[in-house]
């Protein structure tokens, strides 16, 4: 009789016990967080003479999904020369222009230009120096929208935030922003600023 009730005692114990946890591998770690196209390093054995720039465009193109219906625009409504030595004239217009500048793009006659020197013919370059261009695209309006915009994510958003604590290059201007956003997130860019990146994204 005793021993009955034990087993039910048993029993009804067992009802209340919890289940074992399943021995497991524990939470997956969150994969860490990189810049989708990171800084590629200069290469000084490209000459003016050597350099390949449909292949570098291409790399941009397709590493950067840029649309196809406005990859025409890019490489030839910008007129695009890779220099050793770049014109008097800017230096005209900018008695502070840098000779080392790496590349430089700007308005003449109503076409934009890119100059490029041959060491840093590369898609990252190239993308940044394209955004410029697609910023000459934008209305005054559109500008000042951009910098409301570019304000709150440059402190709230994974991906600029980790940009500026590799490269803080795009804090010097919210022109530089603009196109450094662009350089180095591409398409992963926050969702709120694609709108300002006409032909581009
Ligand atoms: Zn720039």
């Amino acid at each position: 009789m005793i021993r009955v009730f034990e087993r039910i005692i048993a029993f009804i114990m067992g009802l209340f016990r919890r289940p074992e946890p399943e021995p497991g591998p524990g939470p997956m770690p969150a994969p860490a967080l990189s810049l989708p196209h990171p800084e590629e390093p200069p290469d000084y054995t490209q000459t003016a003479e050597t350099a390949d720039l449909d292949n570098v465009f291409d790399g941009w193109f397709l590493q950067w999904g840029v649309p196809p219906e406005h990859r025409e625009y890019w490489r030839h409504a910008i007129e695009v020369l890779v220099c050793n030595v770049y014109p008097d004239y800017l230096f005209q217009w900018w008695p502070y222009f840098n000779p080392d500048t790496p590349s430089v793009t700007y308005e003449l006659a109503g076409v934009r230009h890119l100059l490029i020197k041959p060491a840093w013919l590369n898609p990252g370059v190239i993308a940044h120096e394209q955004a410029h261009n697609s910023f000459a695209l934008l209305t005054l309006n559109d500008f000042a929208a951009f910098i409301i915009a570019h304000a709150s994510l440059k402190d709230t958003d994974p991906l600029v935030k980790l940009l500026y604590s590799i490269n803080p290059y795009g804090l010097t201007s919210d022109v530089e922003a603009h196109a450094e956003i662009y350089r180095y997130l591409g398409q992963s860019m926050p969702r709120e600023l694609k709108q300002f990146y006409p032909k581009l994204i």
